[in-house]
């Protein structure tokens, strides 16, 4: 799960990184107050998009204002605006830093180290990954332990080949903050980009030279959210796809794809399988969607909806493998499913197992399209969805 700008910002004070303060502001009024408040501290304030894809800098939704009107102003600019995909409905409002120089910090897990990986450049800012294809030679990495985790050491060295030898132990505390920040929310990614040494007027009016956390990026690891109850509430509605959180409500394992035909089917492996087969027959799924052990009518009817909502479905391919899942209940939810489906979608339908006499019966009677085996079903499924009119 990616989190806000704002939300990853919280997590890594937690920890006690240094992150300047920020407002949220959800309209051009609520900026302009932000704006207005902070602007008693500060000369200029920056206005930044809240939304769940990197790039904003370059698309516009990250701008500087001297003023509350200005804030306003660039606040209604970027209200609104669409980012890759995504409609800004919030910005964050933070005093702006006086930038002496970014550089890029990160930690993600890398899988076939089993360890957590730092990743650090004296070229921040920037896109990491163009840096990585132009220049891999400026990506300094090192592994935490599993048992230590990142040692005194371990920072000081990243740090140093950093170039970040004058702000070494802000440097080594952010290094080590961002594994502590990985550790206790099970992160995947925790990415400062830029992580900057900002120029501030200190207290006796002399200007000192500090090391921040201007952007942040987290990715949160799904299948450890469990263990955090409280990250639920990061979850941002205003960007969920509606489709996942219908899925993730009914308890529907729900992944989107681009093909035609719409797959139901219960066990991960047996959608996998039901996927394959399917582009073995020259088709394409428009899904992966496993209705899990044991489903019964309501979850069938609700996965239908799932599959119906995407407009490219051409034909439904249903394959069920009874074992505590029963035949009957999935081909009564089927049928029920029918009755209320607003668009009329071809579909072929394969049960085995536990009651599937049954439900073949059943089927039969409300003139269900049925298959024996997989092969046939996948080619039914195919031949429908072309002549339904897919590619
Ligand atoms: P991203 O483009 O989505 O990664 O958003 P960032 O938060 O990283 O902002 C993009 C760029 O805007 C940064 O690399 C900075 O150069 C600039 N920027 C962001 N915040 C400030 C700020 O407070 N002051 C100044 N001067 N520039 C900023
Ligand atoms: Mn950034």
């Amino acid at each position: 799960m990616k989190i806000q700008e704002a939300d990853a910002k919280r997590l890594l004070l937690a920890q006690g990184l240094p992150v300047p303060e920020w407002e949220v502001a959800r309209s051009v009024a609520e900026a302009r107050s932000a704006a207005a408040r902070l602007l008693t501290r500060t000369d200029s304030v920056v206005v930044k998009a809240q939304v769940l894809v990197g790039g904003r800098g370059k698309a516009g939704g990250v701008k500087l204002a001297a003023s509350a009107d200005e804030a306003a102003a660039v606040a209604g600019q970027i209200l609104g605006m669409s980012i890759k995909g995504s409609i800004v409905s919030k910005v964050l409002v933070a005093p702006a830093a006086e930038i002496v120089k970014e550089y890029y910090l990160s930690a993600v897990l890398d899988r076939a180290g089993r360890r957590i990986l730092l990743m650090g450049s004296a070229e921040g800012g920037v896109e990491i990954e163009q840096v990585a294809a132009e220049r891999p030679e400026a990506i300094v990495t090192i592994h935490a332990d599993p048992e230590l985790g990142l040692e005194d050491w371990q920072a000081r060295t990243l740090a140093f080949r950093m170039g970040l030898g004058n702000q070494l132990k802000a440097a080594v505390s952010v290094a080590k903050g961002l594994v502590a920040t990985m550790r206790a929310n099970d992160a995947d990614l925790v990415e400062i980009n830029p992580l900057a040494i900002v120029r501030e007027r200190g207290a006796d009016g002399a200007d000192v030279e500090r090391l921040v956390c201007l952007d942040a990026k987290i990715t949160l690891d799904d299948s450890a959210l469990y263990r955090h109850p409280e990250l639920e509430a990061f979850r941002d509605p205003d960007e969920e796809d509606p489709a996942d959180a219908q899925a993730r409500a009914a308890g529907i394992n729900f992944i989107h794809l681009d093909g035609t035909i719409g797959c139901m089917v219960n066990g991960a492996g047996l959608a996998m399988t039901t996927m394959d087969l399917v582009k073995r027959a020259g088709g394409e799924p428009a899904n992966f969607l496993d209705i899990g052990g044991g489903a019964k009518a309501d979850k069938v009817a609700a996965a239908m909806d799932l599959i119906l909502v995407d407009p490219k479905v051409r034909a439904i391919l249903v394959n069920i493998f009874g074992g505590i899942t029963r035949g009957d209940e999935v081909a009564h939810g089927l049928i029920e499913a029918r009755a209320q489906q607003t668009r009329d979608v071809p579909m072929v339908v394969r049960i085995v197992g536990t009651n599937a006499a049954e439900a073949a019966e059943l089927l039969q009677a409300a003139r269900f399209e049925t298959a024996a085996s997989l092969d046939e079903a996948a080619a039914k499924a195919v031949a429908a969805a072309r002549a339904a009119g897919a590619a």
